[in-house]
């Protein structure tokens, strides 16, 4: 597909970590973890959890089966996050979170700032440095991206973390602008 990591832009806003935006694919990410925008299961599914579980190859699918028989019976809670190996990717680990379905009926906003300030804790807790994230939740569960996009850089931009980078890692065009967007200036 075509990327435009050449022309990724840095933001530095008041908060550390800094924040970076690219238009790619995120299993060829060279940063320390990758997030996963899995589901309950954390068996796999499509969209980016496909992907890394394609690329990554069989050792996340067992430590993910390893973590539902132990951690997770009844799988991962929407809004938490849980780590494993990346296997053959670039990244270190993979962080597996549960974006909420959008509904327009009920504000499940404080469940996606979850995903994004969980993964983070999780990332620290590894003692990761640089931390991909995609547009979590505005594939299959139809999160409108502009909305998405708020909410990922109202968090990030306000928490707590050691990670010195978070990369955001837009699968197309429109989610990068919707992204690039929401960190122009006078945007928090
Ligand atoms: P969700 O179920 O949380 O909506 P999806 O995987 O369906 O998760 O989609 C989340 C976002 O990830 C979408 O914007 C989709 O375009 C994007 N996406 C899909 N594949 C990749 C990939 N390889 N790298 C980065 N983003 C991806």
């Amino acid at each position: 597909m075509a990327r435009f990591g050449a022309a990724r832009q840095y933001v530095r806003g008041c908060h550390t970590p800094t924040i970076t935006f690219v238009q790619g694919d995120i299993t060829e990410q060279d940063v320390d973890a990758i997030v996963n925008a899995a589901n309950h299961s954390l068996l796999g599914g499509g969209g980016v959890d496909g992907a890394i579980h394609r690329k990554g190859g069989p050792a996340i699918l067992a430590e993910c089966q390893k973590l539902r028989q132990e951690e997770y019976p009844d799988g991962l809670p929407t809004g938490q996050a849980v780590a494993t190996t990346a296997g053959k990717l670039k990244a270190r680990w993979v962080i597996h979170t549960v974006g909420p379905t959008y509904a327009q009926s009920k504000d499940k906003s404080p469940l996606l700032a979850d995903c994004f300030r969980n993964s983070l804790a999780v990332a620290d807790e590894l003692g990761a440095a640089t931390v991909a994230f995609p547009a979590i939740s505005t594939g299959v569960y139809r999160w409108p991206v502009d909305d998405a996009a708020r909410i990922a850089l109202e968090t990030v931009r306000t928490v707590d973390t050691q990670a010195a980078e978070v990369r955001f890692v837009l699968f197309d065009r429109r989610a990068y602008d919707a992204f690039r967007a929401q960190a122009a200036p006078g945007k928090g």
